[in-house]
């Protein structure tokens, strides 16, 4: 049987060379980004500042299929087609009759999805002549990811990284630096917005959307200079669609559908970039797999926030988004995974996820550390923090059919590595992980800062 492989391979020469956009598929779209100050729909010229033109032509698209440019798949081929693997011994240790896939993006050169976004963001950017890019970073992956698509095309990249990540994991910042990208802990007082925060709390330990804040003031004040984010517009996720087509083909050569699909959520990028495509086989009653986000319980924006217009940074200078968002000054718990420690989510995820076309859970961190060393001890790879989630619902599931009896497919993003994270395994070896439970007063003193946009 061919579905007794373990590694299922795409030659070069089956890479995909278009992204799929989901926007072309929906019965209904989501509701429009709004301009804060007017709370009218933005158009391109409002993002004009900070994005160029192909990108934000991109985030309002509705054509089925964008071509991939030759010189994005040049560098794509580095590390894609990326390989699927069967987890042949997780469901041993599991004994359960499911059979397990996931997709492996630690095999990129900052050793997660994050690069299939940076390096188109780096060459549309380039080609439109801009010579610097700005962006945060939380745990690193972002920033190191955009310092490597930057170093491709001959970028100047300049990061700002939340403080706490920078003093406590200093091998990103090293890896950014030996990529050519520049790197300072934020709050900084390099920016109005760094110093306004330091002034009111000099030992701040920053948040995202803090650092956030920071990079878009640099880009929106230089002319030859840009913004780019790593997850949550329409654009990113677009771009993430590259794992789900790859999937796809491989699961076809091994003549499989899954059954169930999870993915973990901190923006909703490489969750939606491995669902989408087959969410679109679904919509076209090819398959009916059930398709299920998981959140942090630290951090539980798509299970306990609430659907509303609201900010993407601390400081309210990005247009309005509607999302399940905790508020933008929810402050997470300090959580491991720092990838999902964001307060919103992608409009696109949270639209899915309000259209019932897909669902969303929470787990603890505990239980996804135990499912992330199981799974290092069986599969031989080391899962960051983050995919954690993905790989406690994968379990989870798997321990359901072993119930019932059920042989179900269940397909995962391993989105990536975490040998930059070991400290965070050593906290869970050592038994000092805690799982914070978030109280409700709590989230509904962050909803309550919501910006008022009339229905
Ligand atoms: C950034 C990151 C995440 C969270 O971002 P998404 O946009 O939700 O994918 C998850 N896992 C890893 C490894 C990351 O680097």
């Amino acid at each position: 049987m061919a579905a007794e492989k373990t590694k299922i391979l795409l030659d070069e020469s089956e890479q995909p060379t278009q992204w799929y956009n989901l926007l072309a598929d929906l019965p209904t779209p989501p509701p429009p980004v709004l301009h804060p100050g007017t709370l009218q729909p933005i158009g391109p010229d409002d993002l004009a500042p900070l994005f160029p033109m192909e990108l934000i032509g991109q985030e309002v698209s509705t054509e089925r299929y964008l071509d991939i440019p030759g010189a994005v798949l040049d560098v794509y081929r580095l590390w894609r087609p990326s390989p699927l693997f069967r987890a042949h011994r997780l469901e041993r240790a599991l004994d359960t009759p499911a059979r397990i896939y996931y997709k492996y993006e630690g095999v990129s050169p900052a050793g997660s999805h994050k690069p299939n976004t940076a390096v188109p963001q780096a060459y549309y950017n380039k080609k439109a002549g801009i010579r610097r890019l700005t962006t945060e970073t939380g745990a690193g992956q972002w920033g190191t990811a955009l310092a490597f698509a930057c170093a491709q095309f001959g970028l100047d990249c300049e990061i700002w990284q939340v403080r706490a990540s920078y003093d406590q994991k200093p091998y990103r910042k090293i890896m950014i630096e030996t990529f050519g990208g520049v790197i300072h802990p934020s709050p900084s007082n390099l920016t109005e917005a760094g110093r306004k925060i330091l002034a009111e709390h000099p030992d701040s330990t920053g948040s995202l959307g803090i650092a956030i804040s920071e990079a878009v003031e640099v880009a929106a004040q230089h002319a030859d200079t840009n913004y780019a984010l790593g997850s949550v517009l329409n654009h990113v996720l677009l771009h993430q669609t590259v794992i789900g087509e790859e999937a796809l083909l491989q699961l076809a050569k091994v003549g499989e559908t899954p059954d169930v699909i999870v993915g973990c959520t901190g923006g909703g990028s490489n969750f939606g970039g491995l669902a989408f495509p087959f969410l679109r086989e679904k919509l076209a009653g090819r398959m009916v797999p059930v398709i299920r986000a998981v959140e942090p319980a630290a951090c539980p924006s798509l299970t306990r926030g609430v659907y509303a217009y609201d900010f993407g940074d601390t400081a309210g200078m990005t247009p309005l988004m509607k999302m399940h968002t905790l508020g933008h000054d929810f402050i997470p718990d300090p959580i491991h995974a720092g990838g999902l420690r964001y307060h919103g989510m992608s409009p696109l995820i949270s639209h899915l996820v309000e259209s019932k076309m897909i669902e969303a859970t929470a787990k603890p961190q505990r239980e996804c550390f135990a499912a992330g060393v199981q799974f290092a001890r069986t599969e031989g790879i080391v899962p960051a923090p983050e995919p954690t989630h993905a790989i406690a619902a994968a379990v989870e599931e798997a321990l359901r059919c072993k119930e019932s009896g059920e042989a179900k497919v269940i397909l995962t993003a391993l989105c990536g590595h975490g040998h930059l994270d070991l400290a965070a395994y050593d906290a869970y070896l050592s038994g000092s992980i805690t799982d914070h439970s978030l109280a409700d007063e709590d989230i509904a003193a962050a909803i309550a800062a919501l910006p008022p946009v009339p229905a």
